[in-house]
Protein backbone atom coordinates (compact mmCIF):
# COMPACT_ATOMS: atom_id res chain seq x y z
CA UNK A 1 0.00 0.00 0.00
CA UNK A 2 1.20 3.19 -0.93
CA UNK A 3 -0.22 6.40 0.27
CA UNK A 4 -1.71 7.15 3.61
CA UNK A 5 -5.36 7.09 3.34
CA UNK A 6 -7.73 9.95 4.62
CA UNK A 7 -8.60 8.20 8.09
CA UNK A 8 -4.83 6.93 8.38
CA UNK A 9 -4.11 10.05 8.67
CA UNK A 10 -6.47 11.08 11.23
CA UNK A 11 -5.79 8.34 13.37
CA UNK A 12 -1.79 9.22 12.98
CA UNK A 13 -2.82 13.12 13.92
CA UNK A 14 -4.41 11.57 17.20
CA UNK A 15 -1.46 9.54 18.13
CA UNK A 16 -3.12 6.52 17.57
CA UNK A 17 -0.70 3.37 16.87
CA UNK A 18 -1.29 2.00 13.46
CA UNK A 19 -0.71 -1.49 13.04
CA UNK A 20 -0.88 -3.27 9.56
CA UNK A 21 -3.87 -4.37 9.58
CA UNK A 22 -5.61 -1.21 11.15
CA UNK A 23 -4.23 0.59 8.22
CA UNK A 24 -6.53 -1.89 5.91
CA UNK A 25 -9.28 -1.16 7.92
CA UNK A 26 -8.71 2.37 7.82
CA UNK A 27 -8.22 2.31 3.95
CA UNK A 28 -11.10 0.21 3.48
CA UNK A 29 -13.43 2.99 5.16
CA UNK A 30 -11.73 5.86 3.54
CA UNK A 31 -12.45 4.33 0.35
CA UNK A 32 -15.99 3.55 1.02
CA UNK A 33 -18.85 5.67 -0.29
CA UNK A 34 -21.65 3.56 0.41
CA UNK A 35 -21.70 3.45 4.62
CA UNK A 36 -20.72 -0.06 4.97
CA UNK A 37 -21.29 -2.41 8.05
CA UNK A 38 -18.82 -4.62 10.14
CA UNK A 39 -19.19 -7.48 7.99
CA UNK A 40 -18.73 -5.39 4.67
CA UNK A 41 -15.70 -3.63 5.84
CA UNK A 42 -14.30 -7.33 6.72
CA UNK A 43 -15.13 -8.50 3.86
CA UNK A 44 -13.22 -5.51 1.50
CA UNK A 45 -10.69 -5.64 4.56
CA UNK A 46 -9.63 -9.51 3.72
CA UNK A 47 -9.21 -8.83 0.02
CA UNK A 48 -6.31 -6.68 0.92
CA UNK A 49 -5.15 -9.43 4.19
CA UNK A 50 -7.10 -12.41 4.56
CA UNK A 51 -5.30 -12.70 7.80
CA UNK A 52 -7.57 -9.87 9.33
CA UNK A 53 -10.18 -11.44 11.43
CA UNK A 54 -13.90 -9.96 12.16
CA UNK A 55 -13.02 -9.46 16.02
CA UNK A 56 -10.09 -6.88 15.11
CA UNK A 57 -12.59 -5.14 12.59
CA UNK A 58 -15.20 -4.97 15.01
CA UNK A 59 -12.76 -3.56 17.54
CA UNK A 60 -11.22 -1.18 14.89
CA UNK A 61 -14.26 0.56 13.88
CA UNK A 62 -15.42 1.18 17.71
CA UNK A 63 -11.73 2.54 18.75
CA UNK A 64 -12.13 4.66 15.23
CA UNK A 65 -16.16 5.35 16.11
CA UNK A 66 -14.65 6.87 19.86
CA UNK A 67 -11.77 8.57 18.30
CA UNK A 68 -14.87 10.64 16.69
CA UNK A 69 -12.94 9.62 13.12
CA UNK A 70 -16.35 7.48 12.26
CA UNK A 71 -19.59 8.26 12.64
CA UNK A 72 -22.13 5.13 13.24
CA UNK A 73 -25.43 5.00 11.67
CA UNK A 74 -28.50 2.82 12.27
CA UNK A 75 -30.43 2.78 9.02
CA UNK A 76 -33.50 0.29 10.86
CA UNK A 77 -31.77 -2.70 10.09
CA UNK A 78 -30.17 -3.31 13.19
CA UNK A 79 -26.68 -3.19 11.65
CA UNK A 80 -24.68 -0.45 12.62
CA UNK A 81 -23.17 1.44 9.50
CA UNK A 82 -20.44 3.55 9.22
CA UNK A 83 -19.17 6.25 7.63
CA UNK A 84 -15.79 9.13 7.39
CA UNK A 85 -16.85 11.57 10.12
CA UNK A 86 -16.89 14.80 8.34
CA UNK A 87 -17.59 18.57 9.68
CA UNK A 88 -19.70 18.86 6.42
CA UNK A 89 -23.34 17.77 7.61
CA UNK A 90 -25.72 15.64 5.36
CA UNK A 91 -28.85 13.55 5.82
CA UNK A 92 -29.45 10.36 4.57
CA UNK A 93 -32.06 8.36 2.87
CA UNK A 94 -32.39 5.15 2.57
CA UNK A 95 -34.17 2.92 -0.15
CA UNK A 96 -35.65 -0.03 2.04
CA UNK A 97 -35.68 -2.38 -0.37
CA UNK A 98 -32.38 -2.33 -1.64
CA UNK A 99 -30.63 -0.79 0.95
CA UNK A 100 -28.60 1.79 -0.77
CA UNK A 101 -28.24 5.17 0.97
CA UNK A 102 -28.30 8.51 -0.89
CA UNK A 103 -26.58 11.34 1.12
CA UNK A 104 -28.49 14.92 0.82
CA UNK A 105 -28.41 18.43 1.88
CA UNK A 106 -31.53 20.42 1.97
CA UNK A 107 -31.28 24.22 3.43
CA UNK A 108 -35.08 24.15 3.91
CA UNK A 109 -34.93 21.46 6.46
CA UNK A 110 -31.57 22.46 8.14
CA UNK A 111 -33.71 26.33 8.78
CA UNK A 112 -36.73 24.28 9.75
CA UNK A 113 -35.03 22.29 12.63
CA UNK A 114 -33.49 25.42 13.70
CA UNK A 115 -36.49 27.06 14.32
CA UNK A 116 -37.97 24.34 15.90
CA UNK A 117 -35.41 24.09 18.28
CA UNK A 118 -35.93 27.98 19.07
CA UNK A 119 -39.24 27.85 19.64
CA UNK A 120 -38.77 25.32 22.45
CA UNK A 121 -35.71 27.92 23.64
CA UNK A 122 -32.88 25.85 22.30
CA UNK A 123 -30.10 26.17 19.96
CA UNK A 124 -29.26 23.95 17.96
CA UNK A 125 -26.09 21.79 17.77
CA UNK A 126 -26.67 18.88 15.98
CA UNK A 127 -29.32 16.75 14.33
CA UNK A 128 -29.94 13.32 12.47
CA UNK A 129 -32.33 12.78 9.80
CA UNK A 130 -33.11 9.71 7.96
CA UNK A 131 -35.71 9.29 5.63
CA UNK A 132 -36.61 5.71 4.44
CA UNK A 133 -38.15 5.29 1.09
CA UNK A 134 -39.11 2.90 -1.72
CA UNK A 135 -38.51 3.78 -5.24
CA UNK A 136 -41.46 5.34 -7.33
CA UNK A 137 -41.45 3.15 -10.75
CA UNK A 138 -41.55 5.47 -13.18
CA UNK A 139 -42.93 3.14 -16.04
CA UNK A 140 -46.42 3.02 -14.36
ZN1 LIG B 1 -23.51 9.73 4.91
Amino acid sequence: MSAVSRIEQLCIDKGMKMTGQRRVIARVLSDASDHPDVEEVYRRATEIDPKISIATVYRTVRLFEEANILERHDFGDGRSRYEEATDEHHDHLIDIQSGRVIEFRNEEIERLQERIAKEYGFRLVGHRLELYGVRIDKDS
